[in-house]
């Protein structure tokens, strides 16, 4: 059995950032991090970006796993997945033999949710959230015109854009009635479906399939509002779902994501987690920058100086090169009313509470300048 002062499981954003800042602060202490994929650094935000660039998979590898080892003088095991933790004994049984730690991190990332969908579309449906994924989509995508996009949220509108700016004919279908229905009041929506249209992507709006015939590598959809496309590849962007398996297993408690603190200390002793695997105070934040904010938080707790995460306001930025995007939402339950500014391509739409108060924003364009000045109207998401 090995033993190491921190074991780190995950070698995403959050898993490669953790290793980063606990080595500036600490040389000498050992940490390993173990990963079930090849464990290589890359930047995931660029998978969504990569066609039109004619990017494969290996040039979007910034490091090799072995690189990120020497370079952060840390043990660093690709292929190897954690299959149970027992908190008692700090161990981590894993497919390469048994792991003893002092602190864990679970840094293990979400997963696509999966529809379930007509035979018709095997092996003709796939997600992208991981470099393999990206390879094996990038590798189905050769030789064919006519890729379909399910989702039209974040991941959906980046990749129909792309797609298209790559000359792919692509066509979105989506429950909501317009693109970014989480992030862009319905005006705004508007435009960037106009944007996106002039690119040649169609939309079918307040729908999702219900029927496929697949005849010489043509796919036949039936919509469920009996419209019909044709296509020979399917992109689901429907969302993600936080890997909570192994925590749950442990007895780890579990809600949306892996629950921790403001320490983003689990309920296990000596076990914490961050990224899109966690639910920090209630928060299940898919992004990057509340990732190197809870690992730089994270590492200073691990070296001993207890440091609660602090969430600023941290506006969303769409990579939608047809139309600049830029969205802070009010919470859910929040009561307010859009107000408009602008013109053309640039617009600043401020959601704001009956009294006045700025509750959320969603700007276009030229526009997107303004997010930071906005930012520091709204009080931060956690203190
Ligand atoms: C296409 C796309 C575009 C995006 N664009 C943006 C953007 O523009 N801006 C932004 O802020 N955010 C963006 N995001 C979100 C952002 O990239 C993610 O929030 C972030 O990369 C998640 O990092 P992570 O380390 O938490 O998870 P992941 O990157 O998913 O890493 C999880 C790691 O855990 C490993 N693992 C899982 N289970 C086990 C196990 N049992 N044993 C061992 N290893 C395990 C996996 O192999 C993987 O290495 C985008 C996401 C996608 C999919």
């Amino acid at each position: 059995m090995t033993h190491y002062h921190t074991l780190i499981v995950g070698a995403g954003y959050a898993g490669y950032s953790l290793a980063k800042e606990l080595r500036k602060l600490d040389p000498e202490r050992s940490i390993c991090l173990i990963s079930s994929d090849s464990a290589d650094y890359y930047s995931k935000p660029l998978l969504s970006n990569g066609f039109s660039k004619q990017k494969s998979a290996s040039d979007l590898v910034q490091k090799t796993a072995a690189q990120m080892a020497a370079e952060l003088h840390i043990e660093v095991s690709p292929y190897c997945s954690a299959e149970q933790i027992n908190p008692e004994l700090h161990q981590v049984l894993t497919n390469k033999g048994l792991i003893q730690y002092q602190q864990l991190v679970l840094a293990t990332g979400a997963s696509p949710l999966r529809l379930s969908l007509p035979a018709a579309t095997d092996g003709l449906v796939w997600s992208v959230n991981d470099l393999a994924d990206y390879q094996n989509f990038l590798q189905q995508s050769q030789n064919k015109q006519k890729i379909t996009v399910l989702g039209a949220g974040l991941v959906g509108i980046e990749y129909a854009n792309d797609l298209a700016a790559a000359g792919f004919q692509v066509s979105v279908i989506a429950l909501e009635q317009q693109p970014l229905a989480q992030l862009l009041p319905p005006a705004l929506g508007e435009l960037l479906q106009q944007q996106l249209t002039a690119l040649g992507v169609e939309f079918y709006w307040g729908s999702s399939i219900k029927d496929a015939q697949l005849a010489q590598q043509q796919l036949s959809l039936q919509l469920t509002d009996g419209r019909n496309l044709t296509t020979e590849l399917i992109l689901s962007a429907v969302g993600l779902k936080p890997k909570l398996q192994l925590a749950m297993h442990a007895g780890i408690n579990c809600g949306k994501g892996i629950k921790v603190d403001q320490t983003l200390a689990t309920s296990a002793a000596d076990i914490y987690a961050l990224g899109d695997c966690a639910e920090i105070c209630g928060y299940n934040l898919m992004y990057i920058q509340p990732i190197s904010l809870s690992a730089r938080a994270l590492a200073l707790t691990l070296t001993g100086r207890i440091t609660p995460v602090q969430f600023p306001v941290m506006p969303v930025i769409v990579k939608s090169p047809a139309l600049a995007v830029v969205s802070w939402p009010a919470a859910k339950e929040q009561q307010g009313e859009w107000v408009y500014e602008g013109q053309g391509m640039d617009w600043m739409a401020r959601f704001q509470s009956p009294s006045g108060q700025l509750l959320g924003f969603a700007l276009t364009g030229k526009m997107v300048a303004q997010r930071l000045r906005l930012a520091k109207e709204i009080p931060a998401l956690i203190a």
